[in-house]
């Protein structure tokens, strides 16, 4: 037999053992996708993981954030070095539409962001690093998060439950599904990837009455409509070109008539972009804006802004690393580019305390008509890429592990 060394020999370990466990991780996916819960009660899906975790022999099981765990599995030395591996765990509100057997029993909910895919991948990748566990040198930190979809973000809620403390990871990697890249393939963005997002509630009130005798009463449609269009400035005048910067207003609700000038204008919209103190900035110039244009009319305003997740970085070197290791288990071709994507993530909260890495794993199958968009009733994945899934991000861990 040639001679291979201790790294390389573990790669090969570790792929036998994805393709080993593959069905398991399957089995794992399809009850979890059959048991979705919405964010902040997934009390069966942490009860059903942390069973799975002392199945696999992991002890060192620490609660957080109510419904979520952190797990350590250490390795020879365990203080070289620590890696922490996260999964979200909550679904949407969204109706199933899917006759798969697999299908949600929970009507109502759905596992339409792929969590349920990222969960049972992070337990995969658990029984193989336990299984290895005397092959590698530092200790891996599994962290299982509640409510990914909704604001404040289970991760933030997590830090605050001192989930990179004691041992604090030197770094962290997590994985999200995509279904705009085929199965097989994986993707990555060192640097800047994803936005932040804040969610605008703007009520601009004035004094309704007959349509017929606008001089008596303060319109409250023209001034929105004044409001929203100078609003762009913030995008296209006061914006640093290089800052990628999106405000969109999907809703505007005013409840009068044709001849009926009502008392108030509803709006609701999204503010992101992918720098903070343009963030902080911009939100300060926004209540500029608004409240000169509403005043100046006539109106008041009342402009809440909620923040909602930072602007998501992944550390280029951590990443260029992660790119390295991911050609080296699935081959030069199925490690893709990607771009920046305007979405949020709650990801982003750890990636601004410690180094972080959030790359994409492929699920499309075009053959088999796998190809909706997450968030949509019809989301699904090719589970064949939860071989990926599971063993890729235990050799991404080791391999991170064996590095100075
Ligand atoms: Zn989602
Ligand atoms: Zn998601």
């Amino acid at each position: 037999m040639p001679h291979q060394h201790p790294i390389q020999m573990l790669l090969t370990k570790i792929k036998a053992l994805a393709q080993a466990y593959k069905a398991e991780v399957i089995a794992n996916r399809r009850h979890l996708h059959a048991n979705p819960e919405l964010s902040f009660k997934e009390y069966n899906t942490a009860e059903f993981v942390a069973g799975k975790l002392r199945e696999i022999g992991i002890t060192e099981i620490e609660q957080k954030a109510t419904t979520g765990w952190s797990a350590l599995i250490k390795g020879k030395n365990p203080e070289k070095k620590v890696i922490a591996l996260r999964a979200d765990m909550d679904a949407l509100p969204i109706i199933e539409t899917n006759d798969v057997p697999y299908k949600s029993q929970n009507p109502g909910v759905m596992h339409a962001c792929g969590h349920d895919a990222h969960t049972a991948s992070l337990l995969g990748a658990a029984k193989i690093l336990h299984e290895v566990r005397d092959q590698f040198e530092g200790t891996i930190k599994l962290i299982f998060q509640p409510g990914e979809e909704l604001v404040p973000g289970g991760a933030s809620l997590m830090i605050k439950d001192k989930v990179l403390e004691n041992p604090r990871p030197n770094g962290i990697l997590g994985q999200h599904v995509m279904p705009l890249i085929p199965a097989g393939k994986v993707g990555f963005r060192p640097g800047l990837y994803m936005a932040s997002t804040d969610e605008l509630y703007v009520t601009v009130k004035g004094k309704g009455g007959h349509g017929a005798m606008p001089e008596t009463f303060i319109d409250p449609i023209l001034i929105a409509a004044h409001m929203i269009v100078a609003l762009q400035q913030i995008v296209s005048r006061v914006a640093n070109p290089k800052i990628p910067s999106v405000l969109s207003f999907g809703r505007v609700e005013a409840l009068g008539a044709t001849n009926v000038i009502p008392n108030e204008v509803k709006i609701q919209g999204t503010f992101r972009t992918l720098d903070e103190p343009w963030r902080a900035k911009a939100h300060e110039k926004m209540l500029k804006i608004a409240h000169g244009i509403v005043e100046g009319m006539g109106g008041e305003l009342d402009f809440e802004i909620r923040k909602g997740y930072p602007f998501l970085k992944n550390n280029p070197e951590l990443t260029a690393r992660s790119m390295d290791a991911a050609r080296e288990y699935l081959g030069e071709e199925n490690v893709l580019d990607l771009d920046i994507w305007m979405a949020a993530e709650d990801f982003a909260f750890y990636s601004q305390e410690i180094e972080g890495c959030f790359y994409r794993l492929g699920t499309r199958n075009e053959a088999r008509g796998i190809t909706s968009g997450v968030h949509t009733p019809t989301f699904d994945i090719e589970e064949d890429s939860l071989e990926i899934g599971a063993g890729l991000m235990a050799w991404l861990a080791v391999s991170e592990l064996s590095k100075d």
